[in-house]
């Protein structure tokens, strides 16, 4: 059998995997994982993904999507193992400054092995409840210039439903229509699909990456592939990212 795929991961985060005990996602996002993620080193990235692609190989998982900060460790690590991966710089602005992030992104990309088939790379606002509407028209725009996909979290969890109305003033659905018409789209979980959702999703160019452990130990329930996949969806290992983009 071929390789198999992993759709959507933080491949350093392996060494947190503890700390999800009882938490829902947002507490565990803001109490746990970002004030340790503060103080990450480029070592303990660099070899926390070695530790998370050996385990991937040895579960016969070949190419993982990646979205991780340094990612530059990342991609040291994915080549020393010879392992395929999709990288890129997660994009997120509500605290901080989205050029300064973006700038890190060119700097990531410009300085990849052209002859290296193996690494290719996505732009990747981290979330559309973590994104302002200009870290998502930024987003877009390098996504355009690059010729790349998106590979953004979507409707996770129920929290987040509000949270993107806040800030966007419409859906999930309608945001990603308005920024990334005519980029091809990895959507991590969309776990709180409505039918409405899934109807106009059918229409777009973009595949689900499903999550069910990590949704489960997070509480956002699993989403519902089978009807998913009934309505015509494309769900993970089908995903069609896994095609070469340079
Ligand atoms: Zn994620």
């Amino acid at each position: 059998m071929p390789g198999l795929i992993n759709t959507h991961t933080h491949i350093a985060m392996s060494i947190f995997r503890v700390s999800t005990e009882g938490c829902k996602l947002y507490e565990w996002l803001h109490e746990k994982i970002w004030p340790i993620e503060e103080k990450l080193t480029k070592e303990n990235i660099y070899y926390a993904s070695l530790l998370s692609f050996a385990e991937a190989i040895s579960t016969g998982t070949t190419c993982v999507n990646d979205q991780y900060f340094m990612p530059e460790e990342t991609r040291k690590a994915a080549n020393e193992l010879g392992l395929r991966a999709v990288l890129t710089r997660p994009l997120m602005d509500l605290e901080g400054n989205i050029d300064e992030r973006i700038d890190e992104f060119r700097k990531f990309y410009e300085t990849r092995d052209k002859q290296n088939d193996l690494i290719t790379y996505t732009v990747s606002p981290h979330g559309l409840y973590t994104c302002s509407e200009n870290c998502l028209k930024k987003s877009a725009e390098l996504a355009k210039e690059y010729n790349l996909p998106i590979h953004v979290h979507f409707l996770e969890s129920i929290d987040e439903i509000e949270d993107i109305k806040k800030i966007h003033g419409t859906d999930g659905v309608n945001v990603l229509k308005k920024y990334f018409d005519g980029i091809h789209l990895i959507l991590a979980h969309a776990v709180k699909l409505t039918d409405n959702d899934i109807n106009k999703l059918k229409n777009m160019d973009c595949g689900i990456a499903h999550n069910p452990i990590s949704n489960l130990m997070l509480g956002c329930k699993i989403a519902d592939t089978t009807k998913y996949l009934k309505e015509g969806l494309n769900v993970a290992l089908r995903n069609r990212w896994a095609r070469v983009w340079k």
